[in-house]
């Protein structure tokens, strides 16, 4: 078989996105054994790290082996014994997954639903707490299958006055737009790597806090066979799922290192060297460079005589909906996008299919360079199939919102 040998593929869609290259090489780094201390000082360090990247105090800030789902699960099943409401604010794709999960809890789930393109104002969620009284409101931060950022400042203080666990799903936001959670009062936040921190798919970031770890606390059951004479199980009833326990999986990154599963050292690496990027950059600093590739991003669809979709007052920075005109097949636009200039953008689903295309500027592609390459090959491709568009006006377009952020460097005419 030929060694391994992907094209060079720019990665412009809704994630996953191409790796920063530190995380790349940080993949191909030799494993040490899981209690070697020099490993055992790498999980301090991700979780020291972690912290800052979620801007918490929390002890309880690790890494769920699996994709951005094992993280939501983890949370989800240690949290949820059946019967127990959960509220769900749905307004894409991943609002029904958090929903599915908790009724796999066996939740009595709530939901209320906004149209796909739109996100809740506060008061709805409170009036949906008010009638509801549920022991946790899940939430989803930016929601990719829509492109939406939902506001989540001032649902911190709402739970906390209504005695809700606040537990947010931010995978596809954070490093890309803010977030707080000490400052939200959250009480549990999951994220992934693919998104905008950089990395690929398979770890999932979590962040506890102490009202929430306390909650898991009383579920703790120790499995046997790790189990000695000092340990003894909680109040509440066992965690259904042994994997994604969470209080077997804080031992096992606390001091007592007891044994639970054997850690992805790669995805840790990856993990290690996707936080210290987005530190060593500045969260403020990657969230503006965010916010400048999607501002640029947009303004180029819109000189290409595309559409933006949903409410571009609450976009995420790192992803754009646009129209799929009628008269082009967006199918042959992204085939052609991929195999004529090896640049990948979004198809969408549910209400959305065939509807509209997501191009993402996220990561490490958040750059002015990928930026101009997807939008000059998208003029290209759609002039080909007949759409009509200003020539030369998209990268204009872009080069103007750069230009703004850095006069100095686009100036040289
Ligand atoms: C992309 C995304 C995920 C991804 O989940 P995986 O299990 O890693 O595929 C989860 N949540 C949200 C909100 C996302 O946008």
């Amino acid at each position: 078989m030929k060694t391994l040998s992907p094209p060079p593929r720019l990665l412009m869609g809704p994630g996953p996105i191409n790796c920063y290259p530190r995380v790349l090489s940080a993949m191909s780094t030799q494993l040490v054994g899981q209690y070697d201390p020099v490993m055992t000082g790498y999980m301090n360090e991700v979780m020291a790290l972690y912290r800052q990247v979620f801007m918490t105090q929390n002890e309880q800030t690790f890494l769920i082996d699996g994709t951005s789902r094992a993280g939501i699960e983890a949370v989800l099943v240690s949290a949820i014994e059946p019967g127990d409401k959960v509220l769900v604010p749905i307004f894409g794709r991943f609002g029904h997954l958090l929903a599915e999960i908790a009724e796999r809890c066996d939740a009595e789930v709530h939901t209320i639903e906004v149209p796909w393109g739109e996100v809740f104002l506060p008061e709805q969620i409170e009036q949906a707490i008010i009638n509801v009284q549920p022991k946790l409101l899940a939430v989803v931060q930016g929601d990719t299958s829509t492109t939406m950022l939902q506001p989540l400042e001032h649902l911190g203080e709402i739970c906390l006055r209504h005695d809700v666990l606040f537990y947010s799903d931010a995978t596809a936001s954070i490093g890309g737009n803010s977030f707080e959670t000490d400052k939200w009062q959250l009480d549990a936040v999951s994220v992934g790597l693919q998104k905008c921190l950089g990395g690929p798919s398979g770890s999932a970031p979590v962040t506890l806090s102490e009202r929430y770890v306390e909650l898991v606390g009383k579920r703790r059951h120790v499995e046997a066979g790790i189990r000695s004479s000092h340990h003894s199980d909680g109040q509440s009833s066992r965690i259904r799922s042994n994997y994604f326990d969470l209080p077997m999986i804080m031992d096992y990154w606390g001091s007592e290192r007891l044994n639970h599963h054997t850690e992805a050292a790669s995805m840790l690496y990856c993990a290690r060297e996707c936080a210290i990027n987005l530190l060593e950059e500045g969260i403020d600093s990657t969230i503006f460079r965010h916010k400048v590739a999607g501002d640029a991003m947009l303004a180029g669809v819109k000189a290409l005589n595309l559409e933006p979709f949903g409410d571009l007052a609450h976009k995420m920075h790192n992803v754009v909906g646009v129209y799929i005109p009628d008269t082009v097949d967006g199918e042959i636009i992204r085939h052609q996008m991929l195999h004529d200039f090896n640049i990948e953008i979004g198809t969408s689903f549910g209400p959305l299919q065939g509807k509209i295309w997501r191009i993402g500027t996220m990561g490490y592609n958040a750059r002015q360079d990928a930026v101009f390459q997807t939008l000059q090959s998208l003029e290209s491709v759609l002039r080909r199939n007949g759409h009509k568009l200003p020539l030369g006006e998209a990268i204009d377009a872009a080069y103007d919102v750069y230009a703004k952020v850095n006069p100095l460097q686009n100036e040289d005419k």
